[in-house]
Parts: structure tokens; sequence; C-alpha cells
């Protein structure tokens, strides 16, 4: 594949493509569902705490409509320390959000096969640096990395998408 072939090649109007085939084809099919999410609010059930990677968007693997899910996404879907200080802490707003507010029934942690930011973290790669954000999560990710080495009961949990409506949470040994 060329590179003009690629359907991103054209932005924005790809993405302005999309937007109107969601406004004359999808939209229409769920208007009731829109119309009685903007009067009574969201109130879903499920929190999804997932990674930034394109490959894994919640709502298309899990097969979610509009107001099922509340998701926070951020690299390699990490759930920072509580640190109630004068921060910015994205994750942790979500979460009392969803919390406090949402009254959300589950959290779930979606991690991935293939993930460049564990990857990242595990062997040391760029762009990871002291200097780059994702060098800093990694300070802060450090301590729950050596807790996952050394716990010999520790496995992670693989999601498989592909060939499945319903994600396949399965345990896997420790590589
Ligand atoms: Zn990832």
């Amino acid at each position: 594949m060329v590179e003009a072939d690629r359907p991103w090649h054209s932005f924005p109007q790809h993405l302005l493509d999309g937007y109107r085939t969601f406004t004359s084809q999808r939209l229409p099919t769920e208007q009731s569902r829109y119309r009685e999410l903007s009067e009574r609010g969201q109130s879903p059930a499920v929190m999804v705490i997932g990674c930034c990677d394109s490959r894994v968007s919640p709502e298309v693997i899990f097969d979610a409509g509009p107001g099922e899910l509340f998701v926070v996404r951020n690299v390699a879907n990490l759930v920072p320390v509580y640190q109630p200080d004068s921060g910015a802490h994205g994750v942790s707003a979500a979460l009392e959000y969803a919390v406090n507010v949402l009254r959300v029934k589950h959290i779930v942690v979606l991690g991935h096969a293939q993930c460049g930011g564990i990857r990242a973290f595990i062997d040391k790669i760029e762009p990871l640096s002291p200097g780059d954000f994702i060098g800093k999560l990694d300070g802060r990710c450090s301590s729950s990395r050596a807790k996952w080495s050394s716990s010999a009961t520790a496995r992670p949990c693989r999601i498989s998408p592909s060939g499945s409506r319903r994600p396949r949470c399965s345990e896997s040994s420790k590589t």
C-alpha cells in the first residue's frame, strides 16, 4: 500500500467523511438512545481504564453502545497512585467522578497484547528517557514492575479481541 492509498493521507477529509457516515447511518438508528442520554444524562454501570493503543478501543471490542461505558485511556492503561496534591491527575479525577458521581458498579482495567507502553517499561526501549513523559511514567511504574517480577503468582491478563465478540481473559505464564 502506497502512502497515498492510506485513508488518513487525506486528513482531515477522512475524519469528516467518517463523521458524515456516522450522522447519516448510525445516528438515525440510535437517535432515541442519544436523545434519552441527552435528557437524562449518562449512567454507565462500567468504567474501563484502557490503553491509548489505536487497536484496542473498548467500545468496539465490547460492542458497547452510547452511554454504556465510562472510559479513560492512557499509555499502558496505568492507574496512578492516589496523590491528593495540586497536580493534574486525570485518571484519578475520572475514577473519582465514576465512583462518586456516576456510581459505576464495575471498574475494568483493560490490558492488551503487544502493548508498546508496557514493552517500553519492561525493556527500557525508545522513546523511554528520563526527560520524556513516558520516561517519568516508568519511574512511577518501577515499584509495580518489581512487584510483578517478583511475584510467583502474578499473571498478565490477555484480552483477545479478534475472532470473538466477547474479549477472553485467560491466565498465561510469565515470560
Ligand atoms: Zn497499550
